[in-house]
């Protein structure tokens, strides 16, 4: 039998075979190609003809939509830090892109932003004590929203020890912070206890007040 038909025996896909004109000995199974060769052969062809490599994996992409999700899965896992990397740097070099994007997928998929609402409520609702001041609460939500009306900057409200954590939904466990920040932050549990309500006040950026909503009282 010859190396390649006990390659093929043995349910190998490559086997050491003549040698090619530069050498190489490990050839395909299938088609005898050599292996070195018929990948410089491909990359330079992807080289010279990126359009036509790139029409060919569309193409392909489109019949056999499945695997995508597989690949790009499997890329991911073998490549977690990079790709995390990457896509931290993407969020921070590109905010706009990333705030359209994020605003058409919630549009593209109000089934699943319903879903997550319902979950998010669900836990909030499980999660209030019943010492929970509902003023104060109120209040920081109220002055989030002024603050990102205010500034043109996104403010929000953030559980300190996060909700699928086991934080609760109760003003001791609720401060404001950039929006930015608490995405980044996103389902850790930081270091230090949370801040008062007093020093979450503080570290607010200081808006000056429309002198006609202030309330001047009787005299
Ligand atoms: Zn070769």
């Amino acid at each position: 039998m010859t190396p390649r038909l006990e390659a093929k025996a043995r349910g190998e896909k490559v086997y050491s075979g003549r040698l090619c004109k530069l050498g190489h000995t490990k050839r395909y199974v299938s088609n005898r190609g050599c292996v070195v060769c018929s990948s410089e052969q491909s990359m330079a062809r992807a080289r010279v003809n990126r359009e036509t490599v790139n029409r060919q994996a569309r193409e392909r992409h489109a019949a056999h939509p499945e695997m995508r999700k597989v690949i790009s899965r499997r890329y991911y896992l073998n490549h977690t830090e990079e790709e995390n990397a990457r896509s931290r740097k993407f969020r921070r070099d590109n905010p706009k892109l990333v705030a359209f994007l994020c605003a058409r997928w919630f549009k593209n998929n109000p089934d699943k932003v319903a879903h997550y609402n319902g979950r998010r409520r669900g836990r909030m609702y499980n999660a209030t004590p019943a010492n929970a001041d509902h003023g104060i609460i109120d209040a920081l939500y109220d002055i989030a929203r002024d603050i990102t009306e205010e500034t043109g900057e996104l403010w929000t409200v953030d559980h300190w020890v996060p909700l699928s954590k086991g934080g609760l939904h109760c003003h001791t466990n609720l401060t404001i912070m950039r929006g930015s920040a608490n995405s980044s932050k996103n389902a850790r549990i930081p270091d230090g206890p949370c801040p008062s309500i007093q020093k979450t006040l503080d570290a607010l950026p200081h808006v000056i007040p429309d002198p006609d909503t202030i309330d001047m009282g009787e005299g």
